[in-house]
This record gives structure tokens, sequence and C-alpha cells, in this order.
């Protein structure tokens, strides 16, 4: 089966300074992928050079069999890419339930947004009392939930997360990780970047581990779960 993005040689700049190195690695249609590294690895570059969010940048990035390489990053949601960055962003004056209607902004017209709505609060039923509340006031792990609902309400082919267990707890990170299992369960693709590689290794299905700027190490998560890089990370020693 076609993967649901391919990526060759990507490389990303600061301006004259290089930070992503011909970095190339796929999305499996159907299954979780995640992209490990250390603080500094060039992660989130990399997300952001493939939605050409970063303009000095190079290489191939393909959505299923479309080469979107040359496409501006306000054009991959129409690709049926959602992105939740790092940090989670979410309209902190706007309710919960604007932000998330405005997830569904980029789909078509024909779409009952009331369905995805519910499909959205079964996921996370802790939004569900606190849909007329301002986003701002949540707490950072209901914060984090709403951004990935939101992301979900536009029914995206592929899910990419930066970093969702940033600054949460110890249990509202196995909150949010079960909700990525269940998403995972139900057949969603997700593109999921970690510094946190046991938790990632736990869900995913296939890894890629990244050190400075370029893909040191990959293969089945499983397999990445006793590899010297990866145990580097996880003790933060790297
Ligand atoms: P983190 O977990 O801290 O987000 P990361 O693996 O996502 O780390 P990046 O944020 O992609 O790493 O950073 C990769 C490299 O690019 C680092 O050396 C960083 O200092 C550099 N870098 C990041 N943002 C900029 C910027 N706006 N200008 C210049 N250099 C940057």
């Amino acid at each position: 089966m076609t993967a649901a993005l391919t990526i060759r040689d990507l490389r990303v700049a600061y301006g004259r300074i290089e930070v992503v190195h011909g970095v190339s690695f796929e999305a499996a249609t159907g299954r979780v992928t995640c992209l490990l590294g250390a603080n500094g690895a060039g992660k989130t570059t990399t997300i952001r050079g493939l939605l050409g969010l970063q303009a000095d940048r190079s290489g191939v990035v393909k959505v299923g069999d479309t080469d979107v390489s040359r496409h501006e990053a306000h054009k991959m949601a129409g690709f049926g890419i959602a992105y939740v960055p790092e940090g989670r962003r979410v309209f902190a004056r706007l309710s919960v339930r604007d932000n998330l209607r405005m997830g569904a902004a980029t789909r078509p017209r024909s779409w009952r947004s009331d369905d995805e709505l519910d499909r959205v609060l079964g996921t996370f039923p802790e939004l569900a009392g606190r849909l007329d509340a301002p986003a701002g006031l949540l707490s950072g792990g209901q914060q984090q939930m709403l951004a990935i609902g939101r992301a979900l309400m536009a029914r995206p082919t592929l899910l990419i997360l930066d970093e969702p267990s940033m600054g949460l707890s110890p249990k509202l990170v196995t909150r949010i990780y079960q909700a990525l299992a269940r998403l995972r369960d139900e057949g969603h693709t997700i593109l999921l970047v970690e510094q946190n590689a046991k938790l990632a290794l736990d869900l995913a299905d296939h890894a890629y581990v990244l050190e400075t700027g370029r893909i040191a190490e990959s293969g089945p998560a499983a397999d990445l779960s006793s590899s010297t890089r990866v145990r580097d990370i996880y003790l933060g020693t790297k």
C-alpha cells in the first residue's frame, strides 16, 4: 500500500545553517510512526520543513501519490494533514466549542460537524462539560486534548503530533497516550514526534531515530526499544 506520507532527502536550514541534512522516512497508512530524538536533534524542524512552514527547505514530500513538495503550508490541510504543534496553541479566548469548530473549517460543507464533535467528545469526554469555557481556562492536559480534538475535527488522513507529552504530569501523559492508542486502534494514521522514547515506542508500529539532523536508526518499534541510541535518548544521556 502507498504510504500516507513519504519524505525523501529533506533538507531544512535556518538562514545559512542547515539543521536537517537529507532525511528520508515514511508514515505507513493506518499505522503509528514515530520520530524520536533528543532535545535539539531536529524533530520539530523536520516536521515544519515537510509542512512547508520553514521556507529554506528542499527534498520530496508526497502525500499518498501526490507530490506536495512545492505547496505552501496553508494548503497542507487540503491534502488531509492535520498538525498539532508543540505547545498546543489553542485559541485561549475562544470557547472550547469554537476551537473545535475551527478545526472543521477545511472540510467539505456536506460533512456534518456535529457527528465529528460527538466523535471527538467520545475520545475526550473530559471536554464535554467544558464546551462553553474559554480554552485558556482549561488545564494543560485538557488543552492538549483540545488541540488533538481540533485536529481530528478535520477528519485528517494523517495526524502529526509534536511532543504531545510535553509539560504534562505523568498521569495526564498516560491519559493522552491512552487516547492516542484508541485513535491508533480506530485506524488513524499518525506521525508522532517524541523525546519520550518509551512512551512513543509502546504506541508506535515503526520508529525513526533522528540524531543531529540525520536518521541514525530505524525499524519496527518493538526492535528499537533495545537500541543503544534509544536508550541514550530515554536516559537523557545525549
Ligand atoms: P526539541 O525537542 O527541543 O523541540 P528538536 O529535536 O525538535 O528539539 P529542533 O527544534 O528542530 O529540534 O532544533 C534543531 C536544531 O535547529 C537545533 O540545533 C536548534 O538550535 C536549531 N534551531 C531551531 N530553531 C531555530 C531557529 N529558529 N533559528 C536557528 N536555529 C534553530
